[in-house]
């Protein structure tokens, strides 16, 4: 993928996408392999908004069960199916556990009959998997004493047991963002971050195009299209606002915010769902609202609060508040001294935007239904479509139907959906299983089978192109912290094959580098100074490229 801004204003586009969060990624993937004229733009670095805030699941819907959703919990397990095709090699399943107590709410009888319905909805989740080794295993009854040894300090008064099942878990929701967005780029697409649409372009009440200003350079873009996508997650208000409150119908009515914290690892390889003393918005209650705790590359992925969101939406970040208000659910659920504040290595924060007017407004958990809105047909406003992403797992939907719209309105003889079907080209592995058994042994004289495991987890079928670069750079084949994965050979494949431009793409995106905490000043200068060699950045550039990630943790 290479970043060429000037072609945005060279090429008449059929669609453009403003926003390169997982919504807009699917809507450009499937529109290029239906063979439209597609650009995508992001204001900043791909997938560095929601997408990157999510708690990383391809999730089979349980939690719409509560609310007696079931459509939404088949269209997310079969969603969940479609994305172990598009990219396998950076998912995997995690095994959950819910305990059971002595009582009815939260009694094995109800969930054993929720599990039976959970189950039912999901018939045919593995049809369509290519790979035998990526369908969903089967769950199990535990007993008492088996939670009580893969949930240390589970409340064990009026313990029961409890029932296993299994979700799907992204290593990094930023790489699978941007393996749409390379997906795309590979079928034509013109895509770039850090170009901002600053306005859109009106032509006879049309929406035409958008203005945009490339932020690296600073140069002003117009950028044509024939139908314009507004997938700009929690800003697709602010922009649609530009257009004098015509095109707002139906568009997000407030923000919930979500927080997560990364700390040491809590249990046994398993993932927990602990129910707090917070309300939940659901027709059949198991006690509350959950805090999940997910096993997430050797420590725990901690969340989600949830709360009002009135702030700036440049600004969305885990407070000292919503780190409390986890270790405290955490501790009410496992005893007082499971973790405090010291263990927490990272946190984040994301933006559910609400877009029903009947949400409880004191609970703030969003209903998970996405919402695609033709302006022409409901505003008399032609050219533009808003398109919001409710969940990472129903996005590939969402863009099927999104296209599928599009393709009416241009009323071009376009390719059918294929996304069902196909492989990001990240992905096109068929037996990952047998990827990685051969590429231990092509690779062993080169690297150890940790790093081999750790490229194809996090470049898929690129991982053969990542490994020919470390051949020309055998120097380079050396962790950049001790306690991380990411290889220092990484910052050259991430600045010249990946449009990372900051150093923050490489640390927060392109790897996990900071994603489990700081790694470190000696990571960051080093990675810093091979990027910059990359990008000619001089002293004080490379300075201020840490510092800005510096910052980042020390918020
Ligand atoms: C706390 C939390 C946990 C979640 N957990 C899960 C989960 O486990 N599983 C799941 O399936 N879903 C989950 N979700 C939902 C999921 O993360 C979102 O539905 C999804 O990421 C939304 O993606 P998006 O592309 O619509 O928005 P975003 O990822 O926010 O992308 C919008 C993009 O638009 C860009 N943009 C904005 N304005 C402009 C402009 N003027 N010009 C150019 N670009 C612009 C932004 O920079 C941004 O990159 C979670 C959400 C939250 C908040």
């Amino acid at each position: 993928m290479k970043r060429q801004p000037t072609e945005l204003e060279q090429r008449r586009f059929d669609v453009v996408i403003i926003g390169g969060g997982i919504t807009g990624a699917a809507l450009a993937f499937d529109a290029a392999d239906r063979g439209l004229v597609t650009a995508l733009i992001d204001k900043g670095d791909f997938g560095a908004a929601t997408s990157a805030a999510s708690s990383k699941l391809l999730h089979g819907g349980l939690r719409y069960l509560q609310n007696l959703a079931f459509g939404k919990v088949r269209e997310s397990a079969l969603e969940r199916m479609y994305f172990q095709n598009l990219v396998p090699h950076q998912t995997r399943y995690v095994p959950f556990v819910v305990p059971t107590y002595r009582g009815l709410s939260r009694g094995r009888a109800l969930l054993s009959a929720g599990m039976l319905a959970y189950e039912t909805l999901c018939l045919g989740q593995n049809r369509h998997v290519r790979d035998r080794g990526k369908r969903v295993p089967s769950g199990r009854s535990l007993t008492a004493a088996e939670v009580r040894n893969v949930i240390p300090g589970v409340r064990a008064s009026g313990l029961t047991g409890g029932r296993l099942f299994y979700e799907s878990h992204m290593h990094s929701s930023e790489r699978v963002t941007l393996a749409f967005i390379d997906g795309a780029a590979r079928k034509g697409a013109c895509v770039a971050n850090y170009v901002v649409s600053d306005r859109f372009l009106l032509e006879q009440g049309r929406v035409v195009g958008v203005q945009a200003t490339d932020r690296l350079s600073g140069h002003r873009l117009t950028v044509r299209g024939r139908l314009i996508l507004n997938a700009a997650g929690p800003w697709i208000r602010q922009l649609n606002e530009q257009l004098g409150g015509r095109t707002l119908s139906g568009i997000v009515t407030g923000f919930s915010k979500g927080a997560h914290i990364v700390t040491r690892p809590l249990t046994a390889g398993h993932a927990v769902a602990l129910p707090t003393q917070r309300r939940n918005q659901a027709v059949i209650h198991r006690g509350g609202r959950h805090v999940f705790i997910i096993p997430w590359r050797g420590k725990s992925l901690i969340g989600t609060t949830y709360g009002p969101y009135e702030g700036d939406l440049d600004a969305v970040g885990a407070t000292a508040a919503d780190v409390a208000e986890l270790i405290d659910d955490v501790n009410a659920a496992l005893g007082p001294q499971t973790l405090s504040p010291d263990d927490v290595l990272y946190s984040y924060a994301g933006l559910y935007p609400l877009v029903q007017a009947d949400i409880d407004p004191e609970v703030y958990q969003g209903t998970g239904d996405y919402q695609v809105v033709d302006h022409e047909a409901v505003d008399g406003v032609p050219g533009l479509l808003s398109v919001f992403g409710a969940k990472y797992t129903t996005a590939r939907l969402l863009a099927e139907r999104t296209l599928d719209l599009v393709s009416r309105k241009l009323g071009d003889d376009l390719s059918p959906c294929r996304t069902r079907k196909l492989a990001l080209p990240a992905g096109e592995i068929v037996d990952l299983d047998r990827f990685r058994a051969e590429r231990y042994e092509q690779y062993r004289d080169l690297l150890s089978a940790q790093q081999v495991n750790h490229l194809i987890t996090a470049y898929g079928a690129a991982a053969d192109s990542v490994v020919a670069l470390a051949q020309e750079v055998p120097e380079l084949i050396e962790p950049l912290a001790s306690d991380r994965d990411t290889l220092a050979l990484e910052a050259i494949w991430a600045t010249r094959h990946e449009m990372a431009v900051h150093l923050e793409d490489f640390v927060f995106r392109r790897t996990g580098l900071g994603t489990l905490g700081d790694p470190g000043t000696e990571a960051l200068r080093r990675a810093a100074e091979i990027m910059g060699g990359e990008l000619g950045w001089d002293t004080e550039r490379r300075n201020e490229e840490i510092e800005r990630v510096a910052a980042r943790f020390a918020a």
